[in-house]
């Protein structure tokens, strides 16, 4: 995509960012933008961080890598968002800032025995399946006392929250519903453990960005509104 673009996009979803939190009293410095760069060449994300983007999000393991190694002169903070097979688990534990789809307890114990003790604890987020659809990942509700409880026991991760990605639905209204009961699940994990630094929500995404932040989104994940269409 033209570097000229990806800029504009960037400001413009900047904007949207701003206008949402204003129109619901909320600050815009407590909402994060991460920019998911998944199948988009390096050059895409070398001309993000010149517009001034930090964050990035990939799904791929090997594409990211690959264009970790192409970016290592520049200070980004990398999020894992995708789905994570237990035996790659060491690659997100060593390249990686933020792990957003953790939902087993297996990978969990993976990631904190691999994170190498030169780096900060990994912090993660627990993906839960909001809408219980059979073909997404994420735990249910109901098993997500159980998992944070584990997660939060173990030394090198840190959890900061939770993740989702609801079904796709087309009305402002409509979108908010599981976004506010993510909040709400949320809410009964700092009581559950009102040790652990949980702030994070990370829902909302280009078609859907609004309604999260109207329902507390701290973390957006913004591909095709910064980058154009995936092909
Ligand atoms: C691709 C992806 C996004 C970005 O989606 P857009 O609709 O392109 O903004 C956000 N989150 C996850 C987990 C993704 O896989």
């Amino acid at each position: 995509m033209r570097k000229g673009s990806i800029v504009e996009n960037l400001n413009s979803v900047t904007e949207r960012i701003i206008t949402a939190c204003r129109s619901c009293g909320r600050d815009p410095a407590a909402v994060t933008l991460l920019a998911v760069s998944k199948t988009r060449p390096a050059e895409d994300i070398r001309t993000a961080f010149a517009g001034g983007q930090r964050d990035f999000g990939e799904n791929y393991l090997q594409e990211a890598l690959d264009k970790q190694a192409e970016l290592t002169d520049l200070n980004i903070v990398w999020h894992f968002i995708g789905p994570l097979q237990s035996n790659k688990s060491r690659d997100v534990a060593e390249h990686f800032d933020w792990m957003h789809t953790l939902d087993r307890l297996k990978i969990a114990r993976r990631l904190s025995e691999q994170r190498p003790q030169g780096l900060p604890p990994l912090k993660v987020c627990l993906q839960v399946n909001i809408d219980g659809e059979d073909t997404k990942s994420g735990v249910t509700p109901e098993q997500l006392p159980a998992l944070a409880a584990a997660v939060a026991a173990l030394p090198n991760l840190e959890l900061r929250g939770l993740m989702a990605i609801p079904a796709p639905r087309a009305v402002t209204e409509d979108q908010r519903a599981p976004f506010v009961q993510l909040a709400g699940l949320l809410d009964e994990l700092r009581r559950q453990l009102p040790e652990q630094p949980l702030d994070t929500l990370s829902m909302g995404m280009s078609g859907d960005m609004e309604a999260a932040i109207f329902s507390g989104a701290t973390i957006v994940r913004i591909g095709t509104d910064i980058f154009g269409r995936r092909g």
